[in-house]
């Protein structure tokens, strides 16, 4: 076992550390106020390789390991969500789901323009009446012709109000639940497509484009389908297993920029004629955050070196998820506790951080959810 990263893997994760410090961190206070996504960002993304991290270079992709993915992750979630969040959908549940899925023709359309930022993707999944029960989405596919006609509405779609290539899932027979869904690819200026903001303001990832997006008499060709008939519940949780190991790292991103403000904090904070740092009780809480980040990225790592070496990582992903999430949420409560009122005001990043980690534990499955996945591989199913 080495824990040592290679140097190629050092060289990607002080790339993206300065990439994020530089022009990420600058503007994170400012588009979290004004809801705006850096948008310019995105083609910057495409420039140093991340949009299409682990996808081959046939298809204009990196052709990173997935721990080098994790790395980007975990650097760009230290400084912004939103943006972090932006390259889990783009990049993992739309780009890797078309390289997992897609034909030939799909692969050679679709990726280069991803990887390169010129296309934006969306993953629309979650309806009013769907949510964690995915298999119950009300979005219907009906056969015509040589087409599809998709009628529906999904709610909370991220990169919805940017995106030129949708992943829409719908299903053609709903007595069927899971296997009646049918994924297709989605060009968004397609007739029938209409996406507005989400209604109210969101609790964290406030620079994120997030939408309502309904789907009138869509009609699109039968090329569109993504993987065969019926195979659309199967492409949309490949996807989450990809998505939920970018969530995981960039939780531990979180954690480690609360734990970072915190320790720097409590260094330069005197009260009672000491530094607060020489409090045991913020002391201790300044070690649990440690042990904490510290489990959280080893566990991400483990399920990254998993992904890479072909093994299933659908328990080790959810472990992943849930157990960053939580501790990220931790430090968070913590580092703004920590601060005192500063940590109460935008002043101070920890106030984004505790807002953002909401998120994380909600989105590509709750970390309730998280717990059924993880329960039933180890425990198994009953045999009827
Ligand atoms: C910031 C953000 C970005 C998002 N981006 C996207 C996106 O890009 N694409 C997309 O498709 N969706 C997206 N979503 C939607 C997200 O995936 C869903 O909100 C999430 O899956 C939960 O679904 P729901 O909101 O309908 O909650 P529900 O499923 O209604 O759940 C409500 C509560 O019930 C619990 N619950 C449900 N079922 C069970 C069970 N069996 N056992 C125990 N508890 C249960 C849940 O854990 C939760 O606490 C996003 C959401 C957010 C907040």
């Amino acid at each position: 076992m080495n824990f040592e990263l290679t140097l190629t893997q050092q060289e990607i994760q002080q790339t993206t550390r300065r990439f994020a410090q530089e022009e990420v961190a600058p503007l994170a206070r400012e588009t979290d106020e004004s809801g705006e996504f850096p948008i310019h960002l995105v083609k910057r993304m495409g420039e140093l390789g991340f949009l299409a991290a682990t996808i081959d270079p046939t298809y204009g992709g990196s052709g990173m390991h997935y721990l080098s993915y994790t790395l980007i992750s975990e650097e760009l979630g230290r400084v912004d969500s939103s943006v972090r969040g932006f390259l889990a959908v783009h990049g993992s549940l739309v780009s890797l789901c078309i390289n997992d899925w897609g034909t030939e023709e799909q692969k050679q359309h679709y990726l280069p323009k991803l990887a390169t930022g010129d296309w934006i993707g969306c993953y629309c999944l979650t309806e009013p009446n769907a949510g964690s029960d995915a298999a119950s989405m009300e979005s219907t596919a009906r056969e015509e012709d040589e087409a599809y006609v998709i009628n529906g509405e999904k709610i909370w779609i991220t990169n919805g109000g940017i995106a030129d290539v949708a992943l829409v899932f719908a299903s053609r027979d709903r007595e069927k639940r899971h296997k009646g869904i049918c994924a297709f690819i989605v060009p968004t200026n397609t007739p029938g497509f209409h996406r507005e903001p989400m209604p109210g303001k969101e609790l964290g990832h406030r620079s994120s484009s997030h939408s309502h997006i309904t789907f009138n008499e869509m009609r699109v060709p039968k090329e569109a389908l993504l993987g065969q008939p019926g195979e659309g519940f199967k492409v949309a949780m490949s996807a989450l297993d990809h998505g939920r190991l970018g969530v995981a790292a960039g939780a531990v991103g979180i954690a480690q920029a609360c734990l970072d403000a915190s320790v720097d904090f409590a260094r330069r904070r005197r009260q009672f004629g000491q530094r607060i740092g020489d409090f045991q009780m913020v002391q201790a809480t300044i070690a649990d955050m440690t042990a904490d980040v510290e489990a959280a990225r080893l566990l991400v790592y483990k399920a990254a070196w998993m992904k890479e070496n072909g093994l299933p990582t659908t328990r080790h992903t959810a472990v992943a998820k849930l157990f960053a999430t939580e501790a990220a949420a931790r430090a968070a409560n913590e580092a703004v506790l920590l601060h005192g009122g500063r940590g109460y005001s935008n002043e101070y990043p920890v106030e984004r951080f505790y807002r953002d980690i909401k998120g994380l534990q909600i989105y590509e499955g709750t970390s309730y959810i998280q717990r059924i996945v993880i329960a039933r591989d180890v425990i198994g199913r009953e045999e009827k």
